[in-house]
């Protein structure tokens, strides 16, 4: 018997409830069920809380965020907000992006006003004239049901292939006619002069960054927590049940096939440039860079006492070229079938439940991730 299962047989008993993942989804279900009078057991394997929402501050004083800028974004009353407000304050930001275009100028994303304006190099009166112009180089016509389909409904052909088309290729790795449509969908366009880069009412970030908000939710008597532990098959069996923060495929041995994933690789640079209009920039040409973030930019980072910033690059890339960093699901029609079998076969299961991006092959902002493992924790409860 493997050392770390031998381990779990004697820490595990069937009042104990497991969770796998420390990260967003993990911990909200933890918490949960801990001011429910549960006995939690986390194991994690990175060396640290947080998954893919962990920020540290770096010895220059900056605060990065270690896998990709994080903006909290939703309706100001919204009850997930409630809920991780216990454990946060937050610093306002309204979040904007700018693509950087050929000539070396640089425009807003999402598409508003000044970004056709910039790229057709024309002035609009008023948002009628600017709605009148998009309505005559859009498609209006198309019903769109895939990303690229939606590009041309929604902007026409000759934005989609400057902003769209190109950086959707490669971050996704495939054309955008294969992906869902709900990934280009995102992004809306705006008839006006806004250049946020989300709508929402709430906009912020926590005020001593997200692995200190994660560090609070996870610091309750009943739950305790392993680091650096990963998950054998079997673990669970010691457990009253058990939250798997996991890829679902992998759990199954990949009986009904691979469930497609994006991974990223981040490349930090130490430069003395000048501070970028904006926090974060997208490469929307055919480059191998998707975007690029300067972290001092952002309102809960400290500013480095040098004139020197790091800024981050961020290479898309497959899972085979970054083994086991699981970020993007890749939501094709064929990967929601495959996913669908997983999903009913897993039906069967009376002591798991799959959670997390990996673990219901979803692509979750932290709002509705928070919202989504509330409700797994609360109906666990009413069903014990
Ligand atoms: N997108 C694009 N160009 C951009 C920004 C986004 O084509 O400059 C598309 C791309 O397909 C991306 C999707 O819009 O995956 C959603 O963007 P979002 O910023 O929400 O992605 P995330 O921040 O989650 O990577």
């Amino acid at each position: 018997m493997k050392l770390e299962l031998l381990y779990f047989l004697i820490k595990g008993n069937n009042k104990k409830v497991l969770v796998v993942g420390a990260g967003l989804a993990g911990t909200t279900i933890a918490r949960v069920l801990a001011e429910n009078n549960i006995k939690v057991e986390i194991i994690e394997k990175r060396n640290h809380v947080g998954g893919n929402v962990f920020d540290f501050i770096n010895s220059h004083n900056e605060r990065i965020h270690k896998y990709g800028p994080h903006i909290l974004h939703c309706n100001k009353n919204d009850k997930a907000l409630s809920f991780l407000s216990r454990f946060t304050e937050w610093v306002n930001y309204d979040h904007k992006v700018r693509a950087l275009l050929s000539d070396g100028r640089t425009t807003p994303i999402p598409v508003n006003k000044n970004t056709i304006e910039h790229i057709f190099n024309k002035r609009f009166v008023d948002e009628e004239d600017f709605k009148s112009f998009i309505n005559n180089i859009r498609d209006m016509k198309i019903i769109p049901k895939n990303t690229d389909e939606f590009f041309e409904a929604n902007v026409g052909n000759k934005i989609a292939d400057i902003l769209f088309r190109p950086y959707t290729k490669k971050m996704w790795g495939i054309d955008p006619k294969e992906l869902n449509i709900g990934v280009g969908a995102r992004l809306s366009i705006k008839f006006n002069d806004d250049d946020r880069y989300f709508n929402d009412s709430f906009q912020a970030l926590p005020k001593e960054g997200y692995t200190k908000m994660i560090e609070n939710m996870l610091d309750h008597i009943n739950i305790n927590i392993n680091l650096n532990t990963n998950f054998q098959r079997g673990m669970e069996l010691y457990f009253k049940h058990a939250f798997l923060c996991l890829p679902i495929d992998k759990f199954y041995s990949f009986k009904f096939g691979v469930l497609p994933y994006r991974s990223i690789i981040f490349e930090e640079r130490i430069e003395s440039s000048e501070d970028l209009e904006v926090p974060v920039i997208n490469f929307t040409d055919k480059s191998s860079y998707t975007r690029k973030t300067q972290w001092n930019l952002f309102p809960n980072s400290g500013r480095s006492k040098k004139d020197i910033k790091t800024i981050t690059y961020e290479k898309p890339c497959s899972l085979d070229e970054n083994p086991d960093e699981y970020y993007y699901p890749v939501q094709t029609s064929k990967s929601r079938k495959i996913y669908q079998k997983y999903k009913s076969y897993s039906k069967n299961e009376k002591k798991i439940t799959f959670c997390g991006r990996t673990g219901l092959f979803k692509y979750i902002d932290m709002i509705p991730a928070v919202t989504i493992h509330q409700r797994i924790a609360y109906k666990y409860l009413r069903e014990i």
